[in-house]
């Protein structure tokens, strides 16, 4: 790390330590040129990424917004909360240990799809038809005859 105070490229650590809650690095730093000390901190970044809409325009992330959007596709399907609690969380962890800055909304809406197949195939075939905007008739049909035929083999 830079030196703070003349801009000297190396530094060394001196101490190191983690803060009293565990999510934070303490390092104590001595610049090799001036001898100046001074202390950085060390966070692990997670957070979630904002979404790239497909206009282009850029949005924080909302949670709330996947759940609607969730809710919405299962809706009067017999679904536990839990479960769907636990769809939510697993996607938001999927895109917290991406690490990118920014997802596209076409990348969120593939893991929520996968999800819902998980779920309920009702409720993944509402959200995909709306989502995915199939490109001709053809492709929605597929998608349903495979969901039927592996139905058809849970059965
Ligand atoms: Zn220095």
């Amino acid at each position: 790390m830079r030196c703070p105070f003349c801009g000297a490229a190396d530094t060394r650590v001196v101490d190191s330590r983690l803060s009293h809650d565990g999510d934070q690095v303490r390092r104590r730093r001595e610049c090799v040129e001036c001898k100046e000390r001074f202390t950085s901190f060390e966070v692990a970044e997670l957070t979630l990424p904002r979404m790239i809409k497909s206009n282009g325009s850029r949005e924080p992330f909302r949670e709330d917004k996947l759940r609607a959007g969730m809710l919405r596709a299962l809706e009067k399907r017999p679904v536990d909360a839990n479960r769907i609690e636990a769809s939510i969380n697993r996607i938001k962890k999927a895109l917290m240990t991406r690490g990118d800055r920014e997802v596209s909304s076409r990348d969120v809406g593939e893991l929520v799809m996968q999800e819902l197949s998980l779920l309920d195939h009702v409720a993944y075939v509402r959200f995909a038809s709306v989502y995915r905007s199939f490109q001709d008739v053809k492709e929605f049909r597929d998608v349903i005859d495979r969901l039927e035929n592996q139905r058809e083999t849970e059965t």
